[in-house]
């Protein structure tokens, strides 16, 4: 039997690929078979994109800031250029979060978390639109959050760009998916990163949020891998607009 989950051939982008998440999620697609692009903004260690590389298809670090559409214009060209025309997949990891109190929430940082998690997404997704309606073929996968879903404190500004992130995942899936471009979002629980440090180096924050898992464990960017090799492959051709929770149920309780 063919294997539906096989990525040979594929070109991907990935934003937010050179930490975290969006780290693990590129050299999953790489595994799989995908070439693939990784934005990033600050941070890129020297050598990265070869040490992914390894002995397979090839991997491209491009430096790009989401939150600035002429960086994103630049970027995803930059990506279409490396990729030889096409990007069959698009990964957007790329986010930030800023813990203040809502009444004091500076402009700054409400601007800056929703230019990135939720402009960043939309513009990127738009741009690379361009090469996936052209080519009558592609797989988004936006980064939700069970913050799509519940609310917190100090976090205003991050659940107002993960709710957003759910309603125009679904908006996307709309308007492309007679297209063949597949629009879908995963919801990931807490999972141990550079951006959950703080709540993970918090005795009282880490317990309450581990009190709540069924699973008893936090997650890690390796159990994301498996649904999203799922949705961006052809054995999820009918999945369209969901937003999929990944959070070792964590909202089931
Ligand atoms: P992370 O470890 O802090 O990594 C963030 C990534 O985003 C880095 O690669 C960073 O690039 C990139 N980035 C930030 N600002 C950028 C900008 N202006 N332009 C381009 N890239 C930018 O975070 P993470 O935990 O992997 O989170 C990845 C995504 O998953 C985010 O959207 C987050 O909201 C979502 N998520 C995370 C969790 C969790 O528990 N960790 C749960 C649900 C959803 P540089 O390295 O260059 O700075």
């Amino acid at each position: 039997m063919k294997n539906l989950l096989d990525l040979t051939g594929k070109k991907a982008l990935v934003t937010g690929g050179s930490r975290g998440i969006g780290n693990r999620l590129a050299r999953a697609l790489h595994e799989a078979g995908a070439e693939v692009v990784i934005f990033y903004n600050h941070t890129c260690p020297d050598g990265l994109a070869q040490e992914m590389q390894g002995d397979g298809t090839a991997v491209h670090a491009v430096q790009c800031d989401v939150a600035d559409r002429s960086s994103l214009e630049r970027g995803v060209k930059a990506a279409a250029d490396r990729l030889g025309g096409r990007i069959d997949i698009l990964i957007n990891a790329a986010g930030i979060n800023r813990r203040y109190w809502l009444e004091d929430f500076p402009t700054k940082d409400w601007d800056e978390v929703m230019n990135i998690n939720v402009n960043g997404a939309v513009y990127c997704t738009q741009l690379v639109g361009k090469y996936m309606l052209a080519q009558g073929y592609g797989k988004v996968i936006n980064l939700a959050s069970m913050n799509s879903f519940v609310s917190g404190k100090r976090v205003g500004a991050y659940v107002a760009s993960k709710d957003a992130i759910a309603q125009i995942t679904k908006a996307f899936a709309n308007e492309w998916g007679d297209r063949g471009v597949r629009v879908n979002a995963i919801a990931p629980g807490y999972i141990r990163t550079d951006m959950t440090k703080a709540l993970q180096d918090d005795p009282a924050s880490y317990q309450g949020i581990l009190d709540r898992i069924p699973e008893g464990r936090w997650g890690t960017p390796d159990d994301l891998v498996g649904p999203v090799l799922l949705l961006v492959s052809d054995a999820a051709d009918y999945v369209n607009g969901i937003v999929m929770p990944i959070d070792g149920g964590y909202l089931a309780r």
